[in-house]
């Protein structure tokens, strides 16, 4: 492959160059069995390029590469692997359009509202935890007088990163970035429905980075997955994706005991008050929904209670913002909303609406479906507004996926509280309101790892990121995240008797 890394503005050309390849010990390489798969623009369901299939023998060579660099990494100055990794992070920033635009190719993600975003936040990922390396410290231990006792903060070694489709960039930096500050090497296995960014930014990196430091292959779930997270030399797994799936890494993880971090699913209550301020819970519901994702959001406010008293103005409104997004080309700076990612995901959104209609609720379609003939096979989806909705129809409990909120009705605050809890998932969940009492209440009663008064901001730099319950095991994206994933402690003791 002679691909350079000067920024490429044409997705199509660029998906065709990046095609058929792992990035294995800083050089593009095919898949051992020579096999490769597919990958679909989900505006057109046109074959935009392919991906290499790895296996166990593609796992082990980037492991091998990765353990071989990372003695040497670990032995850098950290501030000195952090300023490699924040100089990614400014490269990054140069190509975000370009990244951009593939992400939007190979998602259906629009551009102007996800995608380029995206491309953005990944650069800035980067910049953050460069700044950090100063951070990996240590303590002294008053232990014995006469003992000079210390703690040292140590990588693990390598680290196997498993991430999913709907935010490939984000989630596979806000894993990265830490790991490779801290020291330690990392293999990623790209999700199979989005290879091609990530094995750019992975290109990209890798002018900067020492090669084997950062690997990444594509390939299926059980047969490139699976034997990355079962390989003798990867010391730790972060993985993010779905609930059964997280299960089957962490039983994996367990037999080799090795530490795993999860990110899982959600299903993120919103508690809307009445004396909320209702226009900017509207635009709340909007972001915190990700109408502009297609739903597609483990954070997803998917169950947003409304106080009676505001209900019928509230669901009006929200229905009204909805309406009047443009669905179509993710590429084209107009559009708003594009495409569900595959068509077996499509499926299962409209078996849950579906669903919801044959519980007996109201469902509202917002938006409409683009009739440009060139965009007839892309995988579009009027969102799903549902009211009157049973606390355990299907939509209303289970994770979703896809653009379609449940809205409820409630009178009291206990009720609503009580009904908020009652879920296996504990990711995030946002309260509106003008009063200080209720709102405290509320933050310290919802199970929830993230929780928001009055606004529903997506992912920063340095705020820890992670579920309870069934959405997950362990906090990411800032700075106690680093130390606790990416490092172990050791003990030291002097005897200077
Ligand atoms: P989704 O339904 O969103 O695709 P998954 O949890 O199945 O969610 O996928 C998230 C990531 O986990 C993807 O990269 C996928 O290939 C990977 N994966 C799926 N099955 C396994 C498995 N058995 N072992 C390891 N990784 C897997």
């Amino acid at each position: 492959m002679t691909l350079g890394t000067e920024p490429l503005t044409d997705p199509f050309a660029l998906a065709q160059a990046l095609s058929g390849a792992h990035l294995i010990n800083g050089r593009f390489a095919s898949a051992a069995s020579g096999q490769t798969f597919d990958v679909v623009n989900p505006a057109t369901g046109a074959v935009i390029g392919q991906a290499a299939e790895g296996n166990a023998e593609d796992v082990d060579r980037a492991v091998e590469a990765a353990a071989l660099a990372q003695a040497d990494w670990k032995r850098m100055p950290a501030r000195q692997r952090g300023k490699l990794v924040a100089a990614c992070g400014a490269r990054l920033a140069e190509h975000v359009d370009e990244l951009g635009r593939l992400i939007a190719l190979e998602t259906g993600k629009a551009l102007r509202t996800e995608s380029r975003v995206e491309a953005s936040v990944l650069a800035d990922m980067f910049v953050f935890f460069g700044g950090l390396g100063s951070e990996l410290k240590g303590e002294s231990v008053p232990f014995n007088p006469d003992m000079m006792t210390v703690t040292m903060r140590e990588p693990v070694g390598v680290v196997g990163v498993i991430i999913p489709w709907n935010v490939p960039l984000l989630l596979m930096a806000m894993k990265i970035a830490p790991a490779l500050v801290a020291g330690n090497a990392v293999v990623v296995k790209s999700a199979e429905e989005a290879p091609l960014t990530v094995l750019r930014v992975c290109q990209i990196m890798n002018e900067i980075l020492p090669p084997g430091v950062f690997n990444i292959l594509s390939g299926f779930g059980p047969a490139c997955g699976g034997p990355l997270v079962s390989h003798p030399k990867v010391a730790k797994v972060s993985f993010t994706g779905s609930v059964e799936t997280g299960r089957i890494v962490a039983r994996a993880a367990a037999d080799r005991l090795i530490p795993a971090t999860l990110e899982l699913g959600g299903k993120s209550p919103m508690i809307i008050m009445g004396d909320a301020d209702l226009d900017r819970a509207v635009d709340g519901a909007v972001t915190g929904m990700r109408f502009t994702r297609q739903g597609q959001s483990c954070t997803a406010s998917s169950r947003i209670y409304v106080h009676d008293s505001v209900h019928d103005a509230f669901v009006e409104k929200l229905r009204a913002r909805v309406d009047a997004m443009v669905m179509g080309d993710p590429l084209d700076e107009a559009t708003d909303i594009g495409t569900i990612i595959s068509p077996q995901q499509l499926e299962k959104v409209t078996g849950f609406i579906e669903a919801g209609r044959a519980a007996g609720a109201t469902a509202i379609a917002c938006s409409a479906v683009p009739g440009d003939p060139a965009l007839a096979k892309g995988l579009f989806l009027q969102p799903v507004i549902f009211t009157d909705i049973a606390a355990d129809a299907p939509p209303a409990k289970e994770e979703i996926f896809g653009p379609v909120v449940c809205v409820f009705r409630f009178r009291d605050y206990e009720e609503v509280i009580e009904a908020a809890n009652d879920s296996e998932y504990g990711l995030a969940a946002t309260i509106w309101t003008r009063d200080l009492r209720t709102a405290m209440d509320a933050t310290r009663r919802l199970e929830a790892g993230f929780v928001q008064v009055n606004q529903n901001l997506v992912v920063q730099p340095n705020l820890s990121y992670g579920g309870v319950k069934s959405s997950g095991l362990g906090k990411e994206a800032s700075l106690e995240s680093m130390l606790e994933h990416f490092t172990h402690k050791k003990t030291i003791i002097f005897n200077m008797t």
